[in-house]
């Protein structure tokens, strides 16, 4: 028998391997309602488990991936589980997981047009559909990325290129007090400084406040600075709040500013009604983050940046002739129309990314997943006519977006004392491990927050979990 060639499996092996996979997949896929929603080890626990040294002998695959079912996969946060109630939730499907399964099996490279021409198709077919559903024009385009950090990284990228031609000190970029902490993040790596970002104040929903917008900018012209982006929610991680997309898009069309949304949770819920009603005006943006890996039900990392005009992403992102790869020449030197994944974005080597999207989107058409994010939007309002009619809650903001958030009652406590029943009641409820329910600060104060978007919630389990975060309240709020 001739050796095999290194790392190489037997048909049989991967058969076996292969089968043994899938069956715990399935089988996750088939009770994750039963397990535990989120368990978290500590530090200590986890080395003792897990830590081996550097692996010179081989080990069996079917005992490491022993090791994976039983010690791995079940002490986590279970972000995909029916119950899974907090930050946001990213239900899967399993054509997608296959859809994933195949990318990594057949691993092609989706950075230019040479090496993918008909994965590229697809990558362009997907976003050119995501491009319809959020109203963009033909001449728009984007780019499949890791996720919403990396889109509204690479929309001021493209924004400052568009706009300014380049870093610029005196540019100004807007944001509101609710505006996810990963675009602080993305404008500090691009070399803004903290004064370079503005934060306003939001309404009494909220929302961006318009006027307190108009007076910042106003300021900061007066003061010789380059207003130049504003960064408004489709949908904040808070509380599912839509900034004023509509009023905001005729003050960026005055002020000459350029608009981008981030809708890495909300802006997919345009494909049903109640979506796009909330998303009004969100097709006049210039730029928009949408995670699919949220809720478009898709496995991570897949988040998206879709911009109104495809040519700025190209103008931000390739590299001119001086500085050109050498070893890239025998690409470009054919490539006309073509589209080159990694002139429109930070990678160059990237996964065919767009597969999983493509797959799921064909296999059970656009009505499957506006019925998914449907049950999301009703098991939110769900939620809040169950606490509405308990009668010791305040809901402090409503169902919106698949988001509603609430505070214990009780005249008797101060502010301060119910901010640690809160705090109190999340701790129970984790301990409890019913539900997976987190808490948030909305001005200044701890509320719990409810985002059930996973499709397969259901109002009974909506109404336990009430009823749960109930008794926890009373239990903490008894201790004084
Ligand atoms: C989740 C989220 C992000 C960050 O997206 P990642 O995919 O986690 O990088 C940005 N903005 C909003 C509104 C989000 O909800």
């Amino acid at each position: 028998m001739p050796q095999m060639a290194p790392l190489q499996l037997s048909h049989d092996e991967m058969q076996d391997l292969g089968a043994q996979a899938l069956d715990l997949v399935i089988h996750h896929f088939e009770t994750n309602r039963e397990n535990p929603v989120a368990v978290t080890l500590p530090r200590a626990q986890t080395e003792r488990m897990l830590r081996t040294p550097l692996p010179e002998q081989a080990t069996p695959v079917r005992e490491l991936v022993d090791i994976l079912a039983r010690d791995v996969f079940p002490n986590a946060l279970k972000s995909d589980h029916p119950r899974f109630y907090a930050f946001v939730p990213s239900p899967t499907n399993f054509v997608s997981v296959i859809g994933d399964l195949l990318i990594s099996g057949h691993n092609l490279f989706a950075g230019h047009w040479m090496a993918a021409s008909a994965a590229g198709q697809i990558e362009i077919n997907v976003i050119d559909w995501l491009n319809e559903l959020v109203g963009f024009p033909k001449a728009g385009g984007g780019i499949l990325v890791s996720g919403g950090s990396m889109a509204n990284l690479s929309a001021i990228a493209a924004a400052r290129e568009s706009r300014l031609g380049g870093p610029n000190e005196k540019a100004i970029v807007y944001c509101s007090d609710q505006t996810h902490s990963s675009m602080a993040k993305g404008l500090r790596i691009l070399g803004f400084r903290p004064g370079q970002k503005r934060t306003i104040a939001t309404d009494d929903g909220l929302r961006l406040s318009i006027p307190a917008l108009e007076a910042a900018i106003a300021e900061d012209r007066a003061a010789g600075r380059l207003p130049f982006c504003v960064v408004a929610n489709g949908g904040t991680t808070n509380t599912g709040a839509v900034d004023p997309l509509g009023p905001l898009a005729d003050l960026c069309a005055r002020e000459k500013l350029w608009l981008h949304v981030d809708g890495a949770y909300g802006a997919a819920a345009v494909i049903t009604e109640r979506g796009r009603a909330a998303l009004a005006g969100m097709e006049r943006a210039d730029s928009i983050t949408l995670d699919p890996h949220k809720w478009l039900f898709q496995p991570y990392e897949l988040g998206c940046l879709l911009v109104r005009d495809a040519s700025v992403l190209q103008k931000a992102f390739r590299v001119e002739d001086e500085d050109h790869a050498d070893y890239l020449e025998d690409v470009t030197r054919h490539v006309q129309h073509d589209v080159n994944f990694y002139e429109c974005g930070v990678q160059l080597t990237r996964s065919f990314k767009a597969l999983k999207l493509w797959l799921s989107m064909r296999a059970f058409g656009l009505g499957e997943f506006r019925r998914a994010i449907e049950i999301g939007f009703e098991m939110a309002d769900h939620a809040e006519r169950t606490l509405r009619a308990a009668g010791t809650w305040e809901v402090v903001t409503p169902s919106q977006m698949g988001v509603v958030t609430f505070r214990w009652r009780d005249a008797t406590k101060t502010d301060a004392q119910i901010d640690a029943i809160t705090r109190g009641t999340v701790d129970l409820m984790r301990e409890d491990g019913y539900a997976l329910v987190m808490s948030t600060a909305l001005n200044g104060r701890a509320v719990l927050r409810l985002c059930p978007i996973n499709p397969s919630t259901n109002r009974a389990e909506i109404e336990e979990t009430i009823a749960r975060l109930g008794r926890f309240s009373k239990i903490v709020s008894a201790r004084g």
